[in-house]
């Protein structure tokens, strides 16, 4: 089985080491290097707390592979679990976290409704007062996607992968009835199975298959910042759901600091400004000053990017073998770090199996938009 990777993101890494491994004679081509996309610019954050079903499973299907990456990749990834906590300001929002709750209980994530006072016990530094409500679950946390992305690609050519770099995916000839492989920079490629793991460029490389995906690359930014009172390496990654904005702890009392706050941040994913503007930075830092005690006015910016969310309209992804041969593994918003362990591990059954069964990801085709099948994620920031 000869299967293209279009994309060396932890998408395609992840897609290259469980086919390899599965036996396919797989050729990932990235037309920069790997982790030049998304991968590298995330928070790293891994939860299972998300507020649908099909989100869930994805996470719990990841988290298995998560909590022994170290061992069966042989890779320090820095895999914290200072757990993920989400506030509500008021009662719908509340409401809306209860239920959520119940449904992932039912799930096995061991997630648990908690009042703000109790919030405050894991985030020392919460103004409980601003809020009626907070979900907890001390399993989530987050990794360091670099090294995450490396021990994937790693791990995928020490099985057989070959990783090419510098080679851009430029056409996909084939037609609806199935595909003959890739055109790039460096040649054809003949190929039974090409997967699209683009990232951010996902609806430009769909588009080379006749294929309209709406895929939206959406600039996000993060600043690390020395906060006035330094937040514990306990502390989890706090989100106030009604605001989007968010925290974590970084090394040595720092704070990874993030949210989106409205406003068009539709981006051109070969031309956007990397880097962080300061009206946003200074914004994020006064928002999460605004409902913790830990960024007064001594805090410091350090640093900060921005890199780009590939947005779907229901901030769920696109997983399915679209046309015979073209596999989408594409628009994950902003859950594409933690959920490529069981999306490589669901290409490979899409392609050797024809089916998938890690996951039930009927619900995850390109159709649904159409269609009006659309169920929203929640739980996003
Ligand atoms: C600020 C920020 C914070 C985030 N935080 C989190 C988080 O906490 N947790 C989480 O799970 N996710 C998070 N995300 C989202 C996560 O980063 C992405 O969902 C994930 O990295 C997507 O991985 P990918 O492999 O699909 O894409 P990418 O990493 O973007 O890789 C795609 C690759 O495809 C290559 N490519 C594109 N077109 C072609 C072509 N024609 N030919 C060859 N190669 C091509 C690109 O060069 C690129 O390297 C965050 C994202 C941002 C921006």
């Amino acid at each position: 089985m000869r299967v293209v990777v279009i994309g060396g993101g932890i998408v395609g890494c992840s897609s290259a080491y469980y086919l390899a491994k599965r036996g396919a004679e797989v050729v990932v081509c990235e037309r920069s290097n790997v982790g030049a996309g998304s991968t590298e610019r995330s928070a790293g954050g891994i939860r299972a707390q998300f507020s649908t079903p099909v989100n869930v499973a994805l996470s719990r299907a990841s988290m298995r592979v998560w909590n022994r990456f170290e061992e069966e990749f042989d890779a320090d990834i820095s895999h914290r679990r200072s757990g993920y906590l989400f506030l509500a300001r008021d009662e719908a929002s509340a409401d809306e976290l209860a239920e959520t709750v119940a449904m992932q209980n039912e799930r096995g994530v061991q997630s648990e409704l908690l009042t703000p006072e109790e919030a405050r016990e894991v985030c020392p530094g919460l103004r409980a007062d601003l809020f009626r409500a907070a979900t907890y679950s001390p399993n989530d946390g987050f990794a360091d996607p670099h090294l995450a992305l490396q021990a994937f690609a790693t791990r995928a050519r020490e099985v057989g992968a070959d990783i090419r770099t510098g080679v851009e995916v430029t056409g996909v000839p084939g037609d609806s009835t199935g595909i003959e492989g890739v055109e790039t920079t460096d040649g054809p490629l003949d190929a039974d199975f090409v997967v699209n793991a683009a990232g951010p460029w996902a609806s430009r490389v769909a588009a080379m298959a006749d294929l309209d995906l709406p895929i939206s690359p959406e600039r996000r930014q993060m600043a690390v910042i020395a906060p006035e009172t330094p937040v514990a390496e306990s502390v989890p990654l706090t989100i106030d759901l009604d605001t989007g904005s968010y925290f974590r702890p970084e090394r040595e009392g720092a704070a990874l600091v993030g949210g989106h706050f409205g406003g068009d941040t539709t981006a051109d994913p070969n031309a956007y400004d990397r880097t962080t503007d300061l009206d946003w930075t200074v914004g994020a830092v006064e928002k999460a000053a605004e409902w913790t005690t830990y960024f007064g006015p001594e805090s410091e910016i350090r640093r900060g990017w921005a890199g780009l969310y590939a947005v779907t309209p229901d901030h769920h992804p696109i997983i399915e073998e679209t046309i015979p041969g073209f596999v989408n593994a594409v628009g994950f918003s902003g859950h594409g770090f933690q959920h490529a362990p069981a999306t490589g591990q669901l290409v490979t059954e899409l392609v050797f199996d024809g089916e998938a069964s890690l996951v039930d990801i009927s619900m995850l085709d390109s159709d649904r938009f159409a269609e009006g099948r659309t169920v929203d994620e929640r739980n996003v920031a």
